[in-house]
């Protein structure tokens, strides 16, 4: 950086920066500047102010957006943090640091699938941000559920979750739309395709899974593929994506191959939005592209009838899916799996409460006071529950049961995760509904408003 007037110690640049930013009201390069100055001088509460005002220029700067998205994580604002990360990742270039930084946010939000996500997309891009206590604290390192696939011949490999699923629809609590959605669009079909196939009915294909966070998209995909004994395959498209050149499409191209070989085969694609991103050039760009046409292909040719493969993609924006995605033949088939209803509530409740030691739990009444908590949620309320009763039961030294009163308690200390979601997915309903796309969000909020 070039100073007027030849400044060279760090607090005199600093006073000549701030002397330019009051002369010159609209200047961002001047104020990016100065922020960063700010920060490396720990004037952390200036900083944050001379970004935003930068960020008020310039709204989508991948850089300020990433700076001031550092000031957050450490004043704990970690839901703001999130969000200009997030926005910094759509529209600037990719970041193996930012992508690290997000790691450790989705970590402090209580979302170590994403954390694992972003942590492995760092270190795909650059191995050397490796961190062992955050691969540990995201349960990177004892993930057994986790293979290894690397096909003969191929040095790229890539993780994904595969596992018999053990899990069926009877552990899924509540959401009868979805099951029975689930139902008509896959179960039958596979088991009756003489039928169908007269009715003109596909078997097998895509799906589209989108919804609140926590709401169990994956949870309920796992028992789909344990009701039709089918390998599940899990794998975030953020894991896919590689920025060397080539690598993602052989990432995809090899799950699919993994998937045919071991059909009937669930593939679980979470986060695909990250394939609508609009990122103009390098890299970057060319992963994406390549990795959404590989996608199509392995699409247009799957699966033998005796052999299908379902191919699910999750997202939590829908309005982030790349329309090429949802065209006929693709992802086609659109289910909204939304905030589970009083009913779920109370059986996802009692789901999550099983083996352990209860007493007097009123399921029904608790789940009458959680409007709006995610599945996801009301797990992380009996997690934070049971924590405290056994802290009790080490204080008194006997067994403590888990009480309707403890559960409420913890309760009161959390705040539902779904609001913020239903909030802006009414606004694209109200503005923006895409020929009734989100007809079923809409039916939902009739309902529950
Ligand atoms: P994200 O969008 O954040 O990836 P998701 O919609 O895929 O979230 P899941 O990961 O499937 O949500 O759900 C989180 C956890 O919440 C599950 O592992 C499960 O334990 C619990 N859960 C969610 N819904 C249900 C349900 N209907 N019955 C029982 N458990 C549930």
């Amino acid at each position: 950086m070039s100073l007027e007037g030849g400044v060279s110690t760090p607090s005199k640049a600093i006073d000549a920066l701030r002397r330019l930013v009051r002369e010159r009201p609209t200047d961002f390069d001047t104020r990016l500047d100065l922020a960063e100055l700010l920060v490396t001088d720990k004037l952390t509460d200036e900083a944050s102010l001379v970004l935003r005002e930068a960020l008020a220029l310039k709204p989508d700067n991948a850089e300020a957006l990433r700076m001031y998205a550092g000031l957050c994580y450490e004043r704990n604002s970690l839901e703001e943090a999130r969000d200009r990360l997030e926005t910094a990742a759509r529209v600037g270039p990719a970041d193996p640091k930012s992508d690290l930084l997000l790691s450790r946010v989705y970590l402090g939000l209580g979302d170590k699938h994403r954390a694992q996500a972003f942590y492995q997309l760092a270190l795909n891009q650059d191995p050397d941000l490796e961190d062992k206590s955050l691969s540990a604290s995201i349960g990177l390192a004892e993930s057994a559920k986790r293979v290894r696939i690397k096909p003969a011949g191929d040095e790229h490999a890539l993780d994904y979750e595969s596992s018999p699923t053990g899990i069926s629809f009877k552990d899924v609590g509540g959401m009868e739309d979805v099951k029975e959605q689930l139902r008509m669009n896959i179960i039958l079909p596979l088991k009756n395709p003489t039928l169908f196939r007269e009715y003109g009915k596909r078997i097998g294909g895509g799906i589209l899974m989108y919804g609140p966070p926590g709401c169990g998209k994956t949870y309920i995909s796992r028992a789909l593929a344990g009701e039709i004994d089918a390998a599940f395959y899990a794998v975030g498209i953020h894991e896919i994506l590689d920025a060397f050149l080539g690598s993602s499409e052989k990432n995809m191209h090899n799950l699919f191959e993994t998937a045919r070989r071991n059909a009937p085969a669930v593939i679980f694609l979470d986060e695909i939005d990250a394939l609508g991103q609009k990122r103009e050039s390098g890299s970057w760009g060319r992963a994406l592209r390549g990795t959404v046409d590989t996608l199509l292909i392995e699409m247009d040719g799957l699966g033998k009838p005796d052999k299908p493969i379902l191919v699910i993609g999750a997202t939590n924006t829908p309005w982030a899916v790349d329309l090429a995605l949802r065209r006929p033949g693709r992802f086609d088939r659109v289910i909204f799996v939304p905030p589970p209803d009083q009913g779920a509530r109370e059986e996802i409740l009692k789901l999550h409460l099983r083996g352990k030691p209860i007493e007097d739990v009123d399921a029904a009444g608790i789940a009458s006071k959680i409007d709006r908590f995610s599945g996801a949620d009301i797990q992380a309320m009996i997690d934070r529950a049971t924590e405290e009763v056994i802290k009790r039961a080490m204080r008194s030294g006997k067994t403590e049961p888990i009480t309707t009163r403890s559960l409420l308690e913890t309760a009161k200390k959390m705040r539902p995760s779904t609001t913020e979601w239903l909030a802006t997915a009414t606004d694209y309903i109200r503005y923006s509904n895409q020929g009734g796309f989100y007809d079923q969000v809409k039916s939902y909020l009739d309902k529950n408003q």
